[in-house]
């Protein structure tokens, strides 16, 4: 899917498999959001896990080992 940077609008592409290992990421570290950098202006922009979630319907947590 893809979603804008909140500074400058340029497009950035949150691919499938990007989506699930950024969920795996929150989910591991209980963070509310993933970030993702900018190509254009190199800032940090936040993605939330909701926002995620869409990207990667399929992902569902790994059980804590
Ligand atoms: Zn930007």
């Amino acid at each position: 899917m893809q979603i804008h940077c909140t500074y400058c609008g340029a497009p950035l592409n949150i691919s499938r498999k990007k989506a699930e290992a950024a969920l795996d990421v929150l989910h591991a570290e209980d963070l509310a959001y993933y970030e993702v950098r900018c190509p254009k202006c190199r800032k940090m922009n936040k993605v939330s896990r909701e926002v995620l979630m869409r990207a990667a319907p399929m992902w569902r947590p790994r059980e804590a080992e």
